[in-house]
């Protein structure tokens, strides 16, 4: 199969240049990078610009005064890295598929005399590792650890490890800290976290790695509400790992954020929809998209992921009950557990066009260090090596049980080029007439624009193409609450609003 082409922009990093000597140094400048990390020519490249990271916002938001905070992120394609004025201290939030940039940027700022702090999900799994690079390395609840890392900066003790636990009282959170983004180059900058954890503990999930304690908890609704209400945007996304997993809390959070009159999309469970009637207020608060992982459509292998689940037979009926409620959504799929055969590619996209997911994104099954499903490989000898650069869910680094890593990157590559494939998008269309237009300009603007974003994220147009989208978006979604309320709203009538529930 021919493998569709990536642009250099997005697939190689900016060379970092020995020529550029730290000339002006702040000594009271802190700079927060988001490293480059190569996209995937399978799937839309405007997905890295829906929003952006809240790792290193709310890390900026528990920065004590006195300081200046700036962001940077490498995947806006503006090019080399700041270093005029040279920032004192540089935060690097560090992923397992882009350590290696991270490291190469924390060399570089280091190098030029600037104290360089480590942090983020890779810090829990691999800490020494990042320790070579750093002068700190934050493992655990960043934000938790910001100030005491700069003052002991700031009074010449820095030590090299700091490590905080996700117990304390996660409403005590200071909010994150939105003015340092560039709004332009975002679908949105209101992201939010309500929550943080999840009901179940999946033996792939990164929220499973050894020694992660993160109990569920959740944010005060009126806090989420003052934060959506102070970013002027019309469409915000919950990037919490599931909203769903207390269903009380997610509905006040609904019953606050209703007057808003706002659209959000959010990650939830498929279980949620036990509770129809929850559905429905999620809608009338202005949920029109969800995100859901179904991961697998075999229950042996949910199960034997240790996920709480209904049986997958039931998938596609609670898919329309969120669809009846004008809300749509995008299933994410894993593949490659040891229950699937060679035609599971093949038996995913179809149910996926029965269902009409208006969105859907593929994963190659991918063991993260510490994790159960890593030691499983590990002890069971089937990991093909330990080059992180490729942990990134769409390579194979792994022996599958019923087919060859290759026939599995292929199978995937497959997938996507099916779903984004001119038949599929005319066959996942909303059921209602009126919504199909809106439905089409987001499938082409989302999916088959490749060749257009890297221009668009240059250009910082990001917004100004979404905008009007939005606005048209949030329109409809409180027309259809209209019917919603009266009561007159079927499931033939539903469905079918623009912009990817992706998160
Ligand atoms: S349901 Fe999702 S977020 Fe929760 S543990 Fe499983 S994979 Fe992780």
């Amino acid at each position: 199969m021919k493998k569709p082409l990536t642009p250099k922009i997005l697939r190689e990093a900016p060379v970092l240049r020995c020529d550029r000597q730290a000339t002006q140094k702040q000594e009271r400048l802190i700079l927060l990078i988001n490293p480059f990390y190569p996209k995937d020519p399978h799937a839309s490249f405007g997905k890295h610009v829906l929003t952006p990271t809240l790792a290193l916002t709310s890390v900026a938001g528990a920065t004590p005064d006195g300081w200046e905070v700036r962001y940077w992120d490498e995947n806006l394609l503006q090019g080399h890295p700041p270093w005029n004025p040279f920032p004192a201290v540089v935060g690097i939030t560090v992923h397992l598929t882009f350590a290696r940039r991270a490291y190469a940027l924390a060399d570089w700022y280091r190098s030029r005399g600037a104290t360089v702090i480590l942090g983020g999900l890779h810090a829990q799994s691999c800490p020494e590792e990042l320790a070579d690079h750093a002068d700190a390395v934050a493992i655990g609840d960043g934000v938790r650890v910001w100030p005491q890392i700069l003052a002991d900066h700031a009074s010449g003790c820095l030590k090299k490890y700091y490590q905080a636990d996700y117990d304390h009282a996660y409403e005590d959170s200071p909010p994150p800290l939105r003015r340092i983004l560039d709004r332009k180059s975002f679908l949105t900058t209101s992201s939010f976290n309500a929550s943080r954890g999840c009901h179940n503990r999946c033996g792939f999930c990164y929220l499973s790695t050894r020694g992660l304690k993160m109990p569920y908890q959740t944010r005060r609704p009126e806090h989420i509400v003052e934060e959506f209400k102070s970013d002027d945007q019309p469409y915000g996304v919950f990037t919490d790992n599931n909203l769903g997993s207390d269903r009380q809390y997610l509905g006040r959070l609904c019953r606050a954020l209703r007057p808003l009159r706002k659209i959000w999309s959010a990650a939830v469970s498929v279980d949620v929809a036990d509770e129809p009637e929850l559905i429905r207020e999620m809608a009338l608060a202005g949920c029109m998209g969800v995100f859901i992982g179904f991961e697998s459509l075999s229950d042996e292998n949910i199960r034997r992921a240790g996920k709480k689940a209904p049986r997958t037979e039931d998938y596609a009926r609670r898919v329309e009950i969120f669809h009846r409620n004008g809300i749509q959504v995008n299933g994410s799929f894993v593949f490659g557990f040891d229950h699937d055969p060679g035609d599971v590619f093949a038996k995913t996209v179809s149910w996926i066009e029965e269902a009409r997911l208006e969105c859907a994104t593929f994963h190659i099954l991918t063991p993260y260090p510490g994790t159960p499903l890593f030691r499983q490989m590990e002890r069971e000898g089937r990991l093909l090596h330990k080059n992180w650069d490729f942990y990134d869910t769409s390579h194979a680094v792994f022996r599958p049980r019923h087919m060859s890593p290759s026939d599995l990157e292929e199978g995937y590559a497959w997938a996507y080029q099916q779903l984004f494939s001119h038949r599929s998008i005319w066959r996942r269309r909303p059921r209602q007439r009126s919504a199909v237009l809106p439905y089409f300009c987001m499938s082409y603007l989302y999916k088959k624009s490749n060749f257009f974003w890297p221009f668009l994220i240059r250009q910082r147009w990001t917004m100004r193409a979404w905008r009007p989208l939005m606005e048209w978006t949030r329109r409809r979604h409180f027309r259809h609450c209209l019917a919603l309320e009266s009561g007159a709203q079927t499931p033939q009538k539903a469905s079918g609003l623009v912009v990817p529930a992706s998160v």
